[in-house]
């Protein structure tokens, strides 16, 4: 393969500007087309290529240390944060090229939202202002009753709402573990993302909340393409419509071995390395 390196965007000029003003909104397809990174000099993923289609879970999955966070970061260009990171590939949104093509990276940002592992509502705001956090940031204006409906609209969404109504002006960091990563879910929610990215978001969690954030998945994947980082395999079985499997042999890049709807992937996968991850052999 060539490996075209990116370090900085690629100015896109006359003919080439490509705008995707059609698919502003809703759920959106992302494709990557041959994806590598590396940290320095260290290559750390190689040939990657998927396609995440909209309204669709999938699921990355794999053991530690295979590359599948900083895939997660390349689809949203947080991987270019990284001093020395560098990429390979292509990734489109609905078809256009979010490296080279004419979407500002705040925006590429804003219409693919990320989930961590560790939820991170902003601690000393409250309940109500984490919601609307991103807004200001993403250059999005509301009127104060816009704000209003925002908020009570993207806590229902995020399965948050009847149990905080009545604590909206406490501060973020009062609720719960499970209740702040339903938080962090409704701040994502609140600058209408297309695509939502989650690297682990239940590993923190205990098992009540988990299932009630994956119900909540369930409930916004029709308008919202997400792509989730687990190592629960009962998780990826409950809530994705395709699973990718990643793995990197010793001292090599991480690849994807298998990709393919979830049932195939646990019941009938065609690599025997993918066959031995699912039932627990090994990772
Ligand atoms: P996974 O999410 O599958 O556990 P990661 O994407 O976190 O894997 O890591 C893939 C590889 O990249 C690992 O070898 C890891 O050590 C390396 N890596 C991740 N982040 C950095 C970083 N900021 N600097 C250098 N190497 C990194
Ligand atoms: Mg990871």
């Amino acid at each position: 393969m060539t490996d075209l390196r990116i370090t900085t965007p690629v100015p896109t000029v006359g003919s080439n500007v490509q705008t995707i003003d059609d698919g502003l909104h809703g759920a959106a397809g992302l494709t990557a087309s041959n994806v590598a990174c590396w940290f320095g000099t260290k290559k750390v993923l190689e040939g990657v290529s998927l396609d995440m289609a909209p309204g669709q879970v999938t699921a990355l999955i794999g053991p530690s240390g295979c590359g599948k966070s900083t895939f997660l970061r390349t689809l949203n260009r947080m991987h270019e944060l990284v001093p020395g990171a560098t990429l390979g590939g292509e990734i489109l949104i609905n078809g256009v090229d979010i490296y080279r093509g004419a979407i500002p990276v705040t925006d590429v940002r804003r219409r693919i939202g990320m989930v961590f592992q560790k939820p991170n509502p902003f601690p000393a705001m409250t309940v109500a202002e984490n919601v609307v956090s991103g807004l200001k940031l993403s250059g999005l204006k509301v009127t104060k009753s816009e704000r209003e409906d925002l908020i009570e609209s993207c806590l229902t969404k995020a399965g948050l709402w009847n149990e905080v109504k009545n604590r909206l002006g406490d501060p973020g960091r009062a609720l719960s573990g499970g209740q702040q990563q339903r938080l962090c879910i409704a701040r994502s929610l609140a600058v209408s993302p297309q695509v939502l990215l989650m690297d682990e978001p239940c590993s923190a969690l205990d098992p009540t909340s988990t299932r009630r954030i994956e119900q909540t998945i369930s409930e916004i994947s029709e308008s919202v393409t997400i792509v989730i980082v687990t190592h629960n395999m009962q998780q990826a079985q409950r809530v994705s419509d395709r699973c990718a499997f990643f793995l990197a042999a010793e001292n090599e890049p991480g690849r994807i071995i298998e990709e393919g709807p979830t049932k195939d992937i646990f019941t009938n996968p065609r690599d025997s390395r993918t066959e031995d991850y699912v039932n627990g052999r090994f990772g």
